[in-house]
């Protein structure tokens, strides 16, 4: 898999996650300084509320005994959802 097509694989997982976790009330930014912490380039990205601070991280790579779309956030809904 080429750098590019590993980006595009990753901004399509990060829309779900946006998804994900604006379902459950978290507030999560994808761009701008201090938006995410990049774990593996091009693959593997950790994100947060910007409300309760709960993490969702993107892989597009997962091990076998990981997830694509993982973390606190996408377990419990957020804590400061109407604040
Ligand atoms: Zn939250």
């Amino acid at each position: 898999m080429t750098s590019t097509e590993k980006l595009q694989r990753l901004a399509k997982l990060e829309r779900r996650m946006l998804l994900i976790a604006n379902s459950r009330g978290h507030v999560v930014r994808t761009s701008g300084p201090g938006a995410f912490i990049v774990v593996k380039p091009c693959q593997q990205r950790l994100y947060h509320c910007v409300k309760c601070g709960l993490e969702i991280e993107v892989n597009s790579a997962p091990a076998p005994n990981e997830i694509e779309i993982a973390g606190p956030a996408v377990a419990l809904n957020c804590p400061k959802a109407n604040q």
